[in-house]
């Protein structure tokens, strides 16, 4: 007796090990007929307008490089996306586009229906952003700020690059904000202690900084202490030879540097050998 070969009710191919039928339809057509995923709404997807965090489920994740974005935009992806049917069950997101704030991604999805067969669908989902300070920055936001530490470099190099990083993730919650300006950063703090703590870890990276403190809108308090947002101005004088260097007055081009003494030329090409700290004394920013 012949046995006969089921087939998909709605293409007629038959069924072998390869096309296994679900509710007698090859998983093709049960995905064109089902769909993979629910698509009845756009996903909502929440992030923080400032640090990039993304909110899955009731955490916030705050991503490091734009790598760790894109998985934490696809982890929220995963977190709200449901299955088309109960038969179908979700192994792998996959993201191929990743866009900030585009309103469709493109996903590839991996799934097995019944458990009886893996299927791989690319498919194109509608996505809502929102906009919402993660608590840390909504705490910060209405912290506003008693200190600034203006931190200038002569030359900037990746090291620096590195340190205002890690001061980013280190005072996480009283780094206000960071300004970028033309040769460093203004980095506004919540208070004047974690401003001072700042100075000190820029003091012991770098020996050669010329630091100069003032108060802004200083008034006095009735016992006579002063209050006022602090100005802390940290010059870091990180010259290399070529550069040029004003010293009382006088215009010298930096001949070389090292640890404790730098060679400066003057305009007649004299050639003036001097210790760090007596530039540092003589340094007054333009
Ligand atoms: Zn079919
Ligand atoms: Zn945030």
């Amino acid at each position: 007796m012949p046995k006969y070969a089921r087939f998909c009710i709605r293409c007629g191919k038959v069924e072998d090990e390869n096309n296994v039928l679900i509710n007698n339809l090859c998983p093709n057509c049960y995905i064109e007929i089902y769909g993979i995923a629910r698509l009845d709404k756009p996903l909502r997807i929440i992030h923080c307008p400032r640090c990039y965090s993304i909110k899955i489920g009731d955490k916030w994740l705050r991503p490091n490089t734009q790598e760790e974005l894109y998985s934490l935009i696809q982890a929220a992806i995963a977190e709200s996306l449901q299955p088309a049917t109960s038969e179908i069950t979700f192994i792998d997101l996959t993201l191929k586009s990743v866009e900030l704030y585009s309103p469709t991604l493109e996903l590839e999805i991996t799934a097995s229906i019944s458990n009886k067969v893996v299927v791989k669908h690319r498919l194109p989902v509608s996505v809502s952003w929102h906009k919402q300070l993660c608590p840390s920055c909504f705490k910060r936001a209405g912290k506003g700020y008693d200190a600034v530490v203006q931190l200038r470099y002569i030359n900037y190099d990746s090291e620096i690059e590195r340190f205002k990083n890690w001061l980013v993730e280190m005072f996480a919650e009283d780094i206000v904000e960071i300004d970028e300006h033309k040769n460093g950063y203004d980095i506004k703090v919540s208070n004047q202690f974690v401003a001072r703590k700042i100075v000190n870890f820029i003091r012991r990276k770098w020996s050669c900084v010329k630091i100069i403190e003032s108060y802004g809108d200083q008034r006095r308090r009735r016992d006579g202490r002063r209050y006022g947002r602090l100005y802390i101005s940290v010059r870091i004088l990180n010259f290399k030879p070529g550069d040029y260097i004003v010293l009382g007055g006088k215009a010298y081009i930096v001949d070389s540097v090292d640890e404790h003494s730098l060679t400066i030329i003057d305009s007649n090409g004299n050639r003036i050998r001097m210790n760090i700290k007596d530039m540092i004394k003589m340094y007054a920013p333009a």
